[in-house]
């Protein structure tokens, strides 16, 4: 009897595992892993000021290939629960629809993920042709300073190496097959800082107005397009969210001016050559003002899955499934795939998007059963 995805999602709902408490999911993860013969490791990581969180990773087989399938069972907090029309922790199903909060983002995932695994290894004599793991984290949603970035390190010293990785985040905009995300932009942010003269606003002559300066360099940050796009990813965009002068007086000219900043880019640029090159918009645009860019710390920066086998696989399986051909797409934010991508090549194929982190989120419980259909086919197709 094949294994039920909506059963397995549905107790996993009913783990309130807000970011960073566990709430028994990963309990119930290596309960039913553990059961099909995966050898299960359990993982809690510190880092002084924050709060301590496991993590899980599990495996079966032996040698390659070795696909790791990889997720996160914390949620983002309910909200208000009493604007829910069920419960957000207690996985009721109505006229065909789970809801909970997680249910696409991504407890559905990692249910569907396990109901496949269960499958194939019934399908194939208890274990893969090659290895089978899970890499599941507690600190997505949250800070993720003990989540993926710390499970990846712990699994290679220990030997562990991933030939492919299948990350479950919900990538499909309005139904399942709609989209792949074989990449992701990266992100950076900056402050761009100008520094006047403050004086009063009826002798501008012996001031020198940071805002005037100001709203000529943002204008010219964000003017041009940063590039023409490239074959996986469209263009680079800078945006600017914040113009802050914080001055409280009409009829004082301030003596400085900040603009805040994002840039989403394509994998034309790495940190230093985009900041060489926003750099030398504000000086061209600088008309003698004292300006200088504080830049962020980022740890996105991009990169893409070249098309080829592993893509082929999840492709033509979802193809196989669900009878759509998905856009291959490098759109949206940020996710785990950008620590993953270090280790091997990852994927990002799972549930809709539409109701994650909203009020009332919830998957068909039919979209549960495709995503196990699509997993499923993966794994076979895969292990060959
Ligand atoms: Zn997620």
């Amino acid at each position: 009897m094949p294994a039920d995805p909506a059963a397995l999602a549905r107790d996993l709902l009913r783990c309130p595992s807000v970011t960073p408490a566990e709430g028994g999911a990963l309990d119930l993860v290596a309960r039913v892993l553990g059961a099909a013969g995966f050898t299960v490791e359990r993982v809690t990581f510190s880092e002084p000021g924050f709060a301590d969180v496991e993590n899980l990773f599990a495996r079966i087989g032996e040698g390659g290939p070795h696909l790791v399938f990889a997720g996160h069972t914390d949620v983002v907090p309910a909200g208000d629960a009493a604007a829910w029309t069920h419960p957000p922790f207690a996985g009721e199903i109505a006229d065909g629809v789970l809801y909970g909060r997680g249910a696409v983002d991504m407890k559905g995932a990692v249910a569907c993920a396990m109901a496949a695994a269960l499958d194939h290894l019934a399908a194939s004599g208890g274990r893969p042709k090659g290895t089978l793991s899970f890499l599941l984290t507690g600190d997505e949603e949250g800070v993720a300073v003990n989540g993926t970035v710390k499970l990846l390190r712990w699994a290679a010293a220990r030997g562990e190496r991933f030939d492919h990785c299948l990350l479950g985040e919900p990538t499909n905009p309005d139904a399942l097959g709609d989209m792949i995300k074989i990449g992701r932009r990266g992100s950076l942010n900056g402050t761009l800082v100008v520094s006047g003269t403050a004086g009063h606003v009826a002798y501008p002559q012996r001031a020198d107005n940071p805002v005037r300066h100001i709203v000529r360099l943002a204008a010219a940050l964000m003017g041009e397009p940063l590039d023409h796009g490239t074959e996986h990813f469209d263009p680079s965009n800078l945006e600017i969210t914040s113009i802050d002068v914080g001055n409280p007086t009409v009829n004082v000219i301030p003596a400085e001016a900040r603009a805040r900043f994002n840039i989403r880019f394509n994998d034309r640029h790495t940190f230093a050559s985009l900041k060489a090159l926003v750099e030398a918009r504000a000086a061209a645009a600088a008309q003698g003002a004292r300006w200088r860019i504080d830049w962020e710390p980022s740890n996105a920066d991009a990169f893409v899955t070249a098309p080829g086998a592993f893509v082929d696989t999840v492709r033509d399986a979802i193809v196989m499934v669900t009878g759509r051909t998905p856009v291959l797409s490098t759109s949206g934010g940020t996710s785990d795939a950008r620590f993953i991508k270090d280790y091997c090549p990852v994927v990002e194929f799972g549930l809709v998007q539409a109701s994650m982190h909203g009020v009332d989120e919830r998957v068909p419980v039919a979209d549960l059963a495709a995503l196990t259909a699509v997993y499923r086919e993966i794994f076979a197709r895969y292990f060959g």
